[in-house]
């Protein structure tokens, strides 16, 4: 959850989205975004979906083509939806974008800010 303010996304909130899990790929269940987008609807939950998140334990930072998907899927609700990756095993994380002509890409460490 965030907002757009001062030409920055701002993500300030979490909500846990639970999820469809194989050994290799997890999705992010329709019904539950459309569960948390009416929540918004009707005022239990302020603020707006700016992305989701989910991690790759061990396997490092990519955005597998379901991890495209599921992107796109949050991009409908904001173009600037973000996709975040962690992997606890390594302590590290990425962010991906989509961007006009350049289609999902990964966002530069140094347009990360961590407050
Ligand atoms: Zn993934």
């Amino acid at each position: 959850m965030g907002t757009l303010q001062d030409s920055a996304l701002w993500v300030n909130d979490i909500i846990p989205g639970g999820s469809e899990i194989s050994e290799v790929s997890c999705a992010f269940p329709p019904r539950r975004l459309a569960q948390v987008a009416s929540d918004i609807v009707e005022g239990k939950i302020d603020g707006r979906i700016v992305g989701w998140y989910h991690s790759h334990p061990g396997h490092g930072l990519f955005l597998s083509q379901t991890d495209m998907e599921t992107h796109m899927q949050f991009y409908q609700f904001s173009p600037y939806a973000l996709s975040f990756v962690g992997d606890p095993q390594s302590g590290e994380f990425g962010i991906w974008i989509y961007e006009n002509g350049a289609g999902v890409i990964q966002l530069p460490s140094n347009y990360i800010h961590i407050i």
